[in-house]
């Protein structure tokens, strides 16, 4: 240990976790730290009111401490009201593992991380996020039981992406039929910014309809393995946010929707599967509202993934647990009208009522 211990001048300048800017009223915040493997990881316990907080682990290469910390603390609160606006009995949570999931993920790691998950006797459930696989769930799962979406041979539901995708094409329908009087994606044109696991699903889906299909990557194999898959093509303008589309679908990673985004965007709907696609969910709300965008709220629509793992809670039916996901669909018009008639922006809608239901658990409690 050689922690530099800090003069009290020094302390009142560094930020606590209480007063960081995603801080929410989470209500336990985990460190976890293990010498031998290398493992920083920061496990976000927001809300427990409906049910345990269940979240995946991302692991990604922070550029800070800090970075990992905001990044876990928004995306807890996002778990919690998206298994609240799905009727889920689940509160919400995630983890972030600090570090290259390319060079630095071990099964050493992934089993010390599960412990201490493990540690938490089921108030935080796993599964996983960007940075990780069904095999890494699966080690996981040789620690601690507090982990869903491992494989279906082990008796899990597997890789929840292609569940997710379905529910993100769902909400994309719904945001077309009240913006274009229409939910049919034929000859619409979508920009998918993001071909990983979810996005590749979503690009399927709009392709066997009929829809054209503009896909953006940083992954240059990806994008020719989808554009010759799905006859998707490849966006090849400078900048993506003024392409000519119909449909913008954030499917890599959140904050793109922002001060510098919006004024550029000639789509007139986003529905995608990144997390927290609003940098700043009342101002750029807002500003979507007054541009005429229809933003289908994010933690509705790619809810589909949380939807399938509470399933292999449950005991798992495919069956099911599609027509759930297909009912993001009906959930998404619902909040769109809604928002409409009461002045709000759709994400206010979205987290009205997810707030309330989570409000009126803890009355009956
Ligand atoms: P993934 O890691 O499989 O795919 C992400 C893709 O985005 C990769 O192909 C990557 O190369 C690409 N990418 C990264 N930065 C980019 C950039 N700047 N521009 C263009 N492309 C970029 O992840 P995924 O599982 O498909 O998840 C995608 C998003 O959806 C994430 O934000 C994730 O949190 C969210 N999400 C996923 C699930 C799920 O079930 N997997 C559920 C809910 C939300």
């Amino acid at each position: 240990m050689n922690a530099e211990i800090l003069n009290a001048d020094e302390i009142k300048k560094v930020a606590p976790v209480f007063g960081q800017l995603s801080f929410d009223e989470h209500e336990q915040v985990v460190f976890c730290y293990d010498k031998d493997t290398g493992l920083k990881a920061i496990i976000g316990i927001h809300n427990t009111v409906l049910g345990p907080a269940l979240g995946g682990t991302r692991m990604w290469n922070y550029s800070s401490e800090w970075e990992a910390l905001n990044d876990v603390l928004r995306l807890s609160r996002g778990m919690t009201f998206k298994s609240s606006i799905s009727g889920l009995d689940l509160g919400g949570g995630k983890a972030v593992i600090i570090g290259d999931a390319k060079t630095q993920k071990s099964p050493e790691l992934m089993r010390r991380f599960g412990k201490f998950v493990d540690s938490l006797s089921g108030k935080y459930i796993t599964a996983e996020d960007v940075g990780m696989q069904t095999e890494d769930m699966d080690t996981v799962r040789e620690v601690t039981k507090y982990v869903t979406g491992i494989s279906e041979h082990l008796g899990g539901s597997g890789n929840p992406s292609p569940v997710t995708g379905y529910g993100v094409y769902m909400g994309m329908k719904a945001a077309a039929k009240y913006k274009f009087g229409t939910d049919k994606l034929e000859g619409k044109k979508v920009l998918v910014q993001g071909i990983g696991n979810v996005g590749e699903t979503v690009v399927k889906h709009i392709r066997e309809e009929g829809g054209e299909v503009f896909i953006s990557d940083i992954n240059q194999e990806r994008l020719e393995a989808v554009q010759q898959k799905y006859g998707a093509k490849i966006y090849t303008g400078s900048d993506l946010y003024t392409a000519d589309v119909d449909i913008y679908a954030p499917c890599a990673l959140g904050a793109t929707v922002n001060d510098e985004t919006i004024g550029k965007l000639k789509a007139q709907v986003i529905a995608g599967a990144a997390n927290n696609q609003l940098e700043n969910e009342a101002k750029h709300g807002k500003l979507l509202q007054e541009k005429g965008i229809v933003y289908a709220p994010d933690f509705l629509i790619n809810a589909g993934g949380v939807i399938n793992v509470y399933a292999e809670l449950k005991g798992y039916n495919r069956q099911e647990t599609m027509a759930k996901t297909e009912n993001i669909y009906n959930t998404t018009l619902e909040i769109l009208n809604k928002a409409e008639e009461s002045k709000m922006t759709t994400h206010q809608a979205a987290l009205k009522i997810a707030q309330e239901r989570i409000e009126k658990k803890k009355q009956e409690k």
